[in-house]
């Protein structure tokens, strides 16, 4: 087939941050390039569900928690809220609209083509969209993830009794009961919106504790943070069912382990197990292309995948299910696509959970760093952190994992209130190669959070200031 007949250099399938960047980045190298999404906006789950809408109620919420909780009381404004539901509603969809419209004025600019529909493979170089076939030299598959379900308690979002993340941004009024089944990121962000708006939160969890994949100090000081603000945490616990009566459900818990069964009754119960790869729909068999045992599409370190021409990134391939992570796989893999080297260290991808104060990590926790090496470890509590306790925010810690040969930075830890912000420093540190000696003898402005990494920096040799 001869160059002339392709329609597009590259032809990237979902517009979320893996997929619009990718197409953005490949405009940009000189590729004629095309992006389709059936959504009405660009932008993907992260603009239009996830990430945004999602930060706009955790940050409109934190605002309201401080003034109703007595923060706002400590520093000498006295205040009672009230809350106005609808507006701060429409702060999130304003908050959303703008930055999804901005995704379109990105691609006009670039001369990306947006191609509106669900693509499905017609073959290993051709999709279709909206009922037009495409042929294109490169295909990025970029679609994404969605809620994984809980058999036997099936969400309606419609109904606003059993829902999911997209339902639980959207609740009309503020539920008497929240059960959030799952104690991960996003039971725990939106868990906290509707707790901080007046709702009793209550977090059922399979595991042990919250927070799977994070270090065990973290995973245990997050959850002694949030019982204190009130959420309750019931743990090695299983939902078997829900019947929705109403305007209520009752849900049946049971032992992870097994064991009696207890009902639990709620005003609206948000699922939030999990989220898997969006795969249906592609016809990949007549790409030639198969998932592997968990759903997701298997690349090399360049994102190509098995079929030459065929490159996928993002949440529909293994690793974390973050939007950054999403986003530096699309810069990469264009460049991979227009000859140059793309690389991203998966080493290196730092998490955050958005709640109040913001938890974060970057590299090993120090549970898989003991597995690989000898470490030592330095911990600063943000209690010792000048800014931290003018700020009256005495809760969390930065802990700081390094080799103890080579004193080569392993893993960076932090619940803060602005550890999110924190963490990027350390990332940075560790791309670099950094030692916590590095750290230790940088210096850091003061008064401010990030000096609690200093801090952790040098307590890796026993040797802090301020505890
Ligand atoms: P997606 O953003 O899922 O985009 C995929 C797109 O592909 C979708 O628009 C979909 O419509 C489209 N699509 C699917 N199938 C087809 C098809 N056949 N043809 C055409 N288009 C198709 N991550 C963070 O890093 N930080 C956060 O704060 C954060 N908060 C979140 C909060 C919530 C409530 C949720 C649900 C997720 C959050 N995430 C967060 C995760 C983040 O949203 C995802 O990791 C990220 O969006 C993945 O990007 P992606 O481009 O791979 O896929
Ligand atoms: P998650 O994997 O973070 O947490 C799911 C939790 O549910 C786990 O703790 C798991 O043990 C538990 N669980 C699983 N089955 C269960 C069951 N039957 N009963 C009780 N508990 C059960 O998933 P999530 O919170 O749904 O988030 C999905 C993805 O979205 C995550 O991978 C996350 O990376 C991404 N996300 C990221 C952010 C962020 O970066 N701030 C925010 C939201 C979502």
């Amino acid at each position: 087939m001869s160059e002339q007949s392709y329609d597009y250099d590259v032809l990237v399938i979902g517009a979320g941050p893996g997929g619009y960047v990718a197409a953005i980045r490949a405009a940009q190298l000189g590729l004629k390039t095309a992006c389709a999404d059936g959504r009405e906006t660009l932008g993907g789950t992260c603009l239009n569900v996830g990430c945004i809408p999602s930060k706009a109620m955790l940050h409109a919420s934190e605002y309201f928690d401080a003034a109703a909780n007595g923060a706002m009381a400590k520093m000498g404004i006295d205040v009672t809220p009230k809350l106005n539901l609808p507006a701060m509603h429409a702060q999130r969809v304003d908050a959303v609209k703008g930055l999804t419209a901005g995704i379109e004025f990105l691609f006009k600019k670039n001369k990306v083509d947006w191609l509106k529909g669900y693509a499905a493979f017609t073959g290993k170089d051709s999709v279709e969209v909206a009922g037009k076939t495409y042929r294109a030299k490169n295909i990025i598959i970029a679609t994404g993830s969605s809620v994984t379900p809980l058999p036997g308690v099936e969400v309606d979002n419609d109904k606003q009794v059993i829902v999911d993340s997209t339902g639980a941004l959207e609740l009309a009024k503020v539920p008497g009961h929240m059960v959030v089944i799952g104690g991960g990121v996003i039971g725990l962000e939106l868990g906290s919106v509707w707790r901080r708006l007046g709702a009793k939160v209550t977090c059922v969890e399979f595991l042990d504790q919250i927070l799977p994949g994070m270090d065990a100090d973290v995973r245990k000081d997050a959850n002694r943070i949030f019982k204190k603000q009130g959420i309750e945490f019931k743990l090695k616990t299983k939902v078997t069912g829900a019947v929705v009566k109403g305007k209520k459900a009752v849900l049946t818990l049971e032992p992870a382990a097994g064991g009696e069964a207890e009902t639990l009754e709620a005003d609206v119960v948000l699922v939030s197990i999990g989220r898997r790869p969006n795969t249906d729909g592609l016809a990949l068999d007549k790409a030639g292309l198969a998932v592997n045992a968990r759903g997701q599409i298997e690349t090399d370190h360049d994102f190509s995948t098995q079929v030459p021409g065929i490159w996928a990134i993002g949440d529909v391939i293994p690793g974390p299910m973050l939007a950054h992570k999403a986003e530096d796989e699309g810069i990469a893999c264009a460049e991979n696509i227009a000859g140059q080297t793309g690389i991203v260290n998966h080493d290196v991808i730092p998490s955050v959970v958005y709640t109040w104060p913001e938890i974060a990590g970057v590299g090993l926790t120090e549970e898989q760093a003991k597995e690989k090496s000898e470490v030592k470890v330095g911990k600063f509590p943000m209690a010792g952190n000048s800014r931290a306790k003018t700020n009256h925010e005495p809760d969390g810690f930065v802990k700081i994992i390094a080799d103890a040969k080579t004193d080569r930075v392993l893993g960076v830890w932090c619940i803060a209130s602005v550890a999110g912000t924190m963490i990027a420093q350390a990332a940075q540190a560790m791309e670099f190669g950094a030692t916590s000696e590095d750290i230790a003898y940088t210096c850091h402005a003061h008064p401010t959070h990030s000096e609690a990494i200093k801090e952790a920096a040098m307590a890796v040799t026993g040797k802090p200031i301020h505890v």
